[in-house]
C-alpha cells in the first residue's frame, strides 16, 4: 500500500491534471458550439441568408459585428439555401378577392418602395421557404407604359403572396411594324431561360389583372387558362377553346408544342392556334372556377399596328400542319437591348416583318 501512495499523489497526479485540463476545454468547445447554434436559432429560420456557410469551413471566424448583425448585410441571393423547408401547398398569405380600378396614377418608384423584396430585374424568391414554382411571367410589349405601370403596382404583390420564384419580362417590340404577339412570347420564353433555370411560363396580356389572388400565375399538370372570367366577357368565357388573356405552360408542355406560332401578324388568332396545338398534342386546359378566374382589362382604344389580322381563321385551320415547322424550331430575332429595371426586365427585339 505505502509503495502505493508516491505512485498516486505524485506521477499519477500529473496525468489526472492534465485530464482535467482536457475535460474543461471539451465542455469549452462544447459550450461554445451551444453557443453559436443558438446564435444563429436565434437569427431567424431565415438560413437562405447564409450562402456563404456552404463550402467556408468555419463561418463563426468571420467576427466583426456577430453573426445576427453580418448576416443582415448579406444579399439575398435568389437561389434558395438547401436548408429552407418547401413552401406549402396553398400559401397562408393569399387574401382572395381584390378590389381593382384604373383612375389612380401609379409611381413606380413608389410601387419599388412598397415591395422592398422584389430584386432588380423584377425577381423575387420567398425568404423563408423554398418555392417550387419557379416562374418567369412574360409580357408582350409595346407602348403602353402607363397599363404596365398598373400591372406592376397590382401583380407584384398577388405573385409574392403566392409564394413564387418569379422574374418579370416585358418583351418589347422594337420599330413600328405590325405587331406579333405570339412571336414575342416565344422570344420572351428563350431570353427569360438564358437568365434563370425557369420551370414554368406565364404569358400575360399587359392589360389583363386578377381580381383574386387565389388564381394561382403557376404551371399545373395541364396548360393553364387564368383569364377564364373577364369583365370584358361579361365575367365568363367567350368561348369554350379560349386560350387567351393570360395562360401558363411548363417548360415541357411549350417545347412539347414546338412553342407558339411566329407567323400570326396582327390581332387574333393566335390563341386558337395555340390551343390547337395543346389539343393536337393530346393535352387538355386545365382552369380555375369562374369566381377565382375573375380579372379586370384596362379599357384602351385598338393599337395602331395591330390591326385584326384577315388570314387567321385560314391559319387556325392548318394548325396541325404548320406547327411542326413554324415555332421555336423557326424562330429567328435580334435582341436590341435588354434593360433591368427595378420592377421588371424589359428586352427589345427586332422580330422583323410579315415574309
Ligand atoms: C380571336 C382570338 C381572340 C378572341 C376573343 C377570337 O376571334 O381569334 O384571338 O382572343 O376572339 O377576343
Amino acid at each position: 500500500m505505502r509503495l502505493r501512495e508516491p505512485l498516486l499523489s505524485g506521477s499519477a497526479a500529473m496525468p489526472g491534471a492534465s485530464l482535467q485540463r482536457a475535460c474543461r476545454l471539451l465542455v469549452a468547445v462544447c459550450a461554445l458550439h451551444l453557443g453559436v447554434t443558438l446564435v444563429y436559432y436565434l437569427a431567424g429560420r431565415d438560413l437562405s441568408r447564409l450562402p456563404q456557410l456552404v463550402g467556408v469551413s468555419s463561418p463563426v471566424v468571420d467576427s466583426g459585428p456577430g453573426p445576427a448583425s453580418n448576416l443582415t448585410s448579406v444579399p439575398v441571393p435568389h437561389t434558395t439555401a438547401l436548408s429552407l423547408p418547401a413552401c406549402p401547398e396553398e400559401s397562408p398569405l393569399l387574401v382572395g378577392p381584390m378590389l381593382i380600378e384604373f383612375n389612380m396614377p401609379v409611381d413606380l418608384e413608389l410601387v419599388a418602395k412598397q415591395n422592398p423584396n422584389v430584386k432588380m430585374g423584377g425577381r423575387y424568391a420567398p425568404r423563408d421557404c423554398v418555392s417550387p414554382h419557379k416562374v418567369a411571367i412574360i409580357i408582350p410589349f409595346r407602348n403602353r407604359q402607363e397599363h404596365l405601370k398598373y400591372w406592376l403596382y397590382y401583380l407584384h404583390p398577388v405573385l409574392q403572396r403566392q409564394q413564387l420564384d418569379y422574374g418579370i419580362y416585358v418583351i418589347n417590340q422594337a420599330g413600328d411594324t405590325i405587331f406579333n404577339r405570339a412571336k414575342l412570347l416565344n422570344v420572351g420564353f428563350q431570353e427569360a431561360l438564358k437568365d434563370y433555370d425557369y420551370t414554368c411560363f406565364v404569358f400575360s396580356d399587359v392589360d389583363l389583372i386578377p381580381m383574386n389572388d387565389h388564381n394561382a400565375y403557376r404551371c399545373f399538370s395541364q396548360p393553364r387558362h387564368i383569364s377564364v372570367a373577364m369583365d370584358k366577357f361579361g365575367f365568363s368565357l367567350p368561348y369554350v377553346q379560349y386560350f387567351g388573356g393570360v395562360s401558363a405552360l411548363s417548360k415541357q408542355q411549350f417545347l412539347t408544342i414546338n412553342g407558339f406560332p411566329n407567323n400570326y401578324w396582327g390581332w387574333g388568332g393566335e390563341d386558337d392556334d395555340i390551343f390547337n396545338r395543346l389539343v393536337f398534342r393530346g393535352m387538355s386546359i386545365s382552369r380555375p372556377n369562374a369566381v377565382v378566374g375573375r380579372c379586370r382589362m384596362i379599357r384602351h382604344s385598338r393599337d395602331k399596328k395591330n390591326e385584326p389580322n384577315p388570314q387567321r381563321f385560314d391559319r387556325i385551320a392548318h394548325t396541325k400542319e404548320t406547327m411542326l415547322s413554324d415555332g421555336l424550331n423557326s424562330l429567328t430575332y435580334q435582341v436590341l437591348d435588354v434593360q433591368r429595371y427595378p420592377l421588371y426586365t424589359q428586352i427589345t427585339v427586332d422580330i422583323g416583318t410579315p415574309s
